[in-house]
């Protein structure tokens, strides 16, 4: 009797020991597979996969709609960046060490490209705007230059989907098909924001379709979807402001009774709001176009850059809009 009792206690303690045992091995067995499959994804995301990079953060958008899983997508510039005169730093061109491509706009907006690609080496590279029907930058000393501000038209925005197709079959053949499809599925989300930005814009009146903002870069918005265009500077560089700029701008607005005007994120808006005071027009808010705000900011996409955009747009130059 007591040897049974001995027994089941024993065979008790050893049941549970063993229980424990298995317990620690199966852990230590899941432990040794999650890291496993960590580490692989990790090799996977930063190692196997192709890394390209592109000067700012629009063209990153766009890159990485059409890049879907297979590249890794990295901007030289952060968001909120004045990306035409970026000073690159030294960590700039330490991360662009391995990657296999740099993704500019061209048209002259990256002054500081050429310098980069001599200390960052050899690295191929493909220009978005390559091949596009340009808009000349119209009077003023930067007369008949190219207007690099492409992508603010979403239709123009396609022919940068083209290109990124093209580049990155370029680096990764096998990837066509996927490439393909992904830029068919973002152009079909262009195509809607086109016709948003048309029937939109379309119900303001004629006579108050007038976008006043700090830098020409609306001129292929403008011109795409029947808007006229008035700045304070013609492109982001040195000596924007000029007493001569600014008492045209304010000629203008006084002349078309303009209800509203704008400034951009990545610039000073002081001098606007000066014109603003001047003309009496509203201060319509900040705009979006050079470079996307962050993930948090109401411009994390090339799409919700629009939407803010014509947002403030609709809002400043409807009907229902007076000046002060
Ligand atoms: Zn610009």
């Amino acid at each position: 009797m007591l040897n049974i009792k001995k027994n089941y206690v024993f065979n008790n303690f050893f049941n549970s020991k063993m229980k424990f045992i298995s317990l620690i091995i199966i852990y230590f067995i899941n432990i040794v597979l999650i890291t496993s499959c960590a580490k692989k994804d990790l090799i996977k995301d930063n190692s196997n996969k192709p890394f390209v990079l592109t000067t700012f953060t629009i063209l990153a958008d766009l890159a990485t709609n059409v890049a879907g899983e297979r590249l890794l997508v990295r901007s030289i510039t952060k968001p909120g960046s004045e990306i035409h005169g970026y000073q690159f730093t030294p960590s700039d061109i330490v991360r662009s060490k391995g990657a296999e491509l740099i993704i500019e706009n061209g048209l002259g907006l990256e002054s500081w490209i050429s310098q980069f690609l001599n200390s960052a080496g050899d690295i191929p590279k493909v220009k978005l705007t390559e091949g596009i029907k340009v808009l000349a930058i119209e009077g003023d000393v930067y007369a008949g230059k190219p207007n690099p501000h492409a992508w603010m038209s979403p239709k123009r925005a396609m022919h940068y989907v083209d290109k990124l197709v093209e580049a990155f079959i370029m680096i990764d053949p096998e990837g066509e098909l996927e490439y393909k499809s992904n830029a068919s599925a973002y152009k079909s989300k262009l195509e809607i924001l086109d016709e948003e930005l048309r029937n939109s814009l379309s119900l303001i009146p004629k006579d108050r379709r007038v976008l006043v903002t700090c830098e020409g870069a609306f001129s292929y918005l403008a011109h795409d979807y029947g808007m006229e265009e008035a700045y304070l500077w013609p492109v982001n560089a040195e000596s924007q402001v000029t007493p001569k700029r600014m008492i045209n701008l304010i000629e203008k607005i006084k002349e078309n009774d303009v209800p509203t005007i704008f400034c951009e994120s990545t610039v000073s808006s002081k001098a606007q709001k000066e014109v603003a005071k001047v003309t009496g027009a509203n201060f319509g808010g900040i705009f979006y176009v050079d470079s996307l705000s962050g993930r948090d900011g109401p411009a994390p996409t090339l799409i919700d850059l629009h939407k803010h955009n014509l947002r403030l747009i609709s809002e400043g130059l409807s009907v229902n809009s007076i000046k002060d």
